[in-house]
């Protein structure tokens, strides 16, 4: 999918032809820039003057699906009154890029021409107000166009906004329902449609199997071919290696016939298959689609969203449990990992394709999944959970570090860290704001990010960091709990 970002300048007539051609030129030079420092292209539209001029823009834009957000600015002074209607229309994200065309005020040069011309200081304030007026989600980045530090930010911002794009476009295919009993895995499917756009709807796995009886040899060969070029192959057991080829084909052939980017299963319900996916769900996993396990269709579709959110269109993110702790004083740490399925984007180094009895489930063969070790270096983790009649989305700063020990026995990928504040004031906070033992890691998405993103879809946001303390957490939560009930 093409994600472009509208730029729209603000000025007025008042000035006269000569500025307003000026504005013009250079907002082209400004977006071509842009286009070339940030990692999607930003194309200017139109130096808006009128009313018309900005809700014509802003109703191709709500239309034009590639249009992944807008970005403003005001050369001059662009009165606001004629703003509304287009603002109160806008359905796309949306950054006010408070900048200005010159770094330095030019001391010999600096008459009332200049001033009228490169008025953004006060134009941008006037902007300001009326986003702030309407009560209008949008994210204030201000700096000079050229500085680095900005274009860290609105590459950022520009992201978070393709996140919502795919957000909008989410289909997830369920095998199976949540796993018995489990509450955090639940939620309002309605509701998330709403908010996030998700269509969230259910397959059988009895047709997924009927799929898995079509594939061919010839498929499977090709598939394991491209594992073997990924991975060590680390056991003689080529059978299931191949089945897990077969489902992952299954699988895939299921979703691209949907339009399906993220899936989820249980263990609970494997009707007629041999084994769990999880070579298969890892590898599906590694080419950008988001996976839940138990039934999980929230963290499916975040493991993709965010997927999508990362470097190159697919970074370094995926599902991950917490499973437990080393709490020795000093060194204390969370271990993470999954019965079989972590994405091989965390890997520091090469997987090894292993196979061993899984205890939990139907499985009547050893499934094939891959080995490794998490990178080290600062993520997030995320969880989205339902809080009946809303949906709140918590981030934590995590530290990962190399696992402290080898495990020789550990028959699964792991990463470790160490939550922020420290793992047991992070675990206290976490638990604290509900979130899941199911989340999506990300090494590449920040928390400034999914704020953004939260902000953009109008949910509620809590974000657990260096400087998070039980008691001012509790505090926001509360707040927090009165606003969403007045909204
Ligand atoms: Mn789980």
């Amino acid at each position: 999918m093409k994600h472009v970002f509208w730029f729209i300048v603000g000025s007025q007539f008042l000035y006269g032809e000569e500025t307003l051609k000026i504005v013009d030129s250079r907002a082209r030079e400004m977006a071509a820039y842009l286009s070339d420092v940030l990692p999607y292209p930003v194309e200017y539209k139109v130096t808006a003057k009128t009313n018309r001029e900005i809700t014509d823009t802003v109703r191709e834009a709500n239309y034009d699906t590639s249009c992944a957000g807008l970005i403003t600015w005001c050369h001059t002074f662009s009165p606001s009154k004629m703003w509304i209607d287009g603002l109160r229309d806008l359905q796309k994200p949306w950054c006010h890029f408070a900048t200005q065309y010159n770094v330095e005020i030019p001391n010999e040069d600096i008459d009332m021409d200049f001033m009228n011309l490169n008025q953004a200081a006060h134009g941008d304030r006037e902007h300001g107000f009326i986003g702030a007026r309407l009560r209008k989600p949008r994210k204030v980045i201000a700096g000079h166009w050229k500085d680095s530090r900005v274009h860290k930010r609105l590459a950022d911002w520009m992201k978070a906004a393709v996140g919502v794009s795919v957000s909008k476009n989410m289909k997830v295919m369920r095998f199976g329902d949540n796993m018995r009993e489990v509450a955090v895995t639940e939620g309002d499917k309605v509701e998330a449609q709403i908010k996030l756009g998700w269509q969230v709807n259910t397959w059988a796995v009895g047709d997924l199997v009927k799929e898995m009886d079509k594939v061919t040899e010839e498929q499977i060969d090709a598939l394991v071919k491209e594992y073997e070029s990924s991975y060590d192959v680390a056991t003689d057991n080529t059978a299931a290696i191949r089945y897990q080829a077969k489902e992952e084909i299954a699988i895939k052939t299921m979703m691209d016939r949907e339009g399906c980017m993220a899936f989820s299963n249980t263990f609970q319900d494997l009707y007629g298959m041999e084994q769990l996916p999880g070579l298969a769900s890892q590898h599906l996993m590694s080419l950008g689609y988001g996976y839940g396990g138990e039934g999980d269709w929230k963290v499916s579709a975040m493991t993709a969203i965010m997927k999508a959110m990362g470097e190159g269109g697919n970074g370094s993110s995926a599902f991950m449990e917490d499973y437990t702790y080393h709490l020795v004083e000093g060194q204390e740490y969370s271990l993470g990992a999954h019965m079989l399925e972590v994405c091989p984007s965390l890997a520091s180094g090469k997987p090894r394709i292993e196979t061993h009895h899984l205890g939990i489930g139907m499985n009547e063969k050893d499934p094939a999944r891959l080995v490794f070790e998490g990178k080290e270096g600062k993520a997030i983790v995320a969880s989205l959970i339902d809080m009946g009649g809303r949906l709140r989305l918590i981030v934590q700063d995590i530290e990962c570090v190399k696992p402290i020990m080898p495990m020789p026995n550990l028959p699964v990928a792991r990463v470790m860290w160490r939550a922020m504040p420290d793992l047991l004031t992070g675990v206290e906070c976490w638990i604290t704001a509900g979130g899941a033992h199911h989340t999506v890691l990300s090494y590449d998405v920040t928390a400034e990010m999914m704020r953004d993103f939260a902000n953009m879809l109008d949910i509620e946001f809590v974000h657990i960091s260096k400087d998070t303390t039980p008691s001012s957490l509790e505090d926001e939560l509360f707040i927090k709990d009165l606003a969403w009930k007045l909204r």
